[in-house]
């Protein structure tokens, strides 16, 4: 999937274009969909008539299908998963193909066939490994052990005494400085203002403690993680819902995954 990104990344939209390449076009164009909010058949739209005032052998796909498969071999995609409106479980894996909660009997769908309850999940493996794959950013990384100062006072959470007693406990953690720090945070917003005020959406943003307190809060640093939407807050319920980020951060924890830190220009596993 890598090879058919570097491959985009490295196309001229047109034999001869040095402006832009398959892949730096697409990214151009979906930022301002995402940003505008238009709908995937304007897109579709959009895409046809732009690839029209091109050369006739550009390669810019021609609709937001085909652009969505290029985007998602970059991590810019989301699981939707059903819920129980009750929050006892997701529909996925033993449950993917049950219609009602095991738990509390309700229904998975309305009656007019839509689920009941939906979150989505954002995956972050492909967030965290482009992070490491930038110089600037992989160097960022490691500013908790070789940036900050060092004086006994609080600037940041590194300077905590929970910082140092988890890493007195977990010493070959510790001793890779380039090991990630993750905090998740959630609070919940009604997105639709005073048309619904029982209508509430949580999302679940993750952030890293292995950057300096003026990076960590920093939108780009910032990943949204989870996003439950639905009438009923999940309250003390949200274990449920954070089960598919959980699976991937013990991955990352108990078997690690690859990456290619560009700062030291070694992988990282
Ligand atoms: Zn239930």
């Amino acid at each position: 999937m890598h090879d058919r990104l570097k491959d985009d990344a490295a196309l001229p939209l047109w034999p001869g274009c040095k402006k832009a390449s398959k892949l730096s076009a697409v990214l151009t164009l979906y930022n301002l969909k995402v940003g505008h909010q238009v709908s995937d058949v304007f897109f579709t739209e959009m895409l046809t008539a732009v690839s029209e005032l091109l050369p006739d052998d550009n390669v810019l796909p021609r609709r937001t299908y085909e652009a969505k498969q290029m985007l998602k071999s970059i991590g810019l995609v989301h699981e939707r998963i059903h819920a129980c409106p009750n929050n006892c479980i997701l529909y996925r894996k033993e449950y993917a193909t049950f219609d009602e909660c095991p738990k509390c009997g309700l229904k998975r769908y309305k009656t007019n066939n839509s689920p009941s309850k939906v979150m989505w999940y954002f995956p972050v493996l492909p967030g965290l490994r482009r992070l490491y794959a930038s110089v600037e950013d992989a160097k960022n990384l490691t500013w908790h052990h070789d940036g900050r100062t060092k004086d006994g006072m609080l600037r940041h959470p590194a300077d905590s005494p929970q910082w140092k007693t988890f890493d007195d406990t977990y010493k070959d953690f510790e001793n890779e400085p380039r090991n990630l720090r993750l905090a998740l945070s959630t609070d919940g917003m009604n997105p639709h203002r005073l048309q619904s005020s029982s209508h509430s959406t949580w999302p679940v943003i993750l952030m890293i403690y292995n950057l300096a307190p003026w990076l960590c809060m920093k939108r780009k640093y910032m990943m949204m993680s989870i996003l439950i939407s639905g009438p009923i807050q999940p309250g003390n319920d949200i274990d449920v819902y954070l089960a598919p980020l959980v699976e991937d951060l013990k991955l990352l924890c108990e078997e690690g995954i690859e990456v290619y830190d560009a700062h030291k220009k070694t992988s990282l596993g």
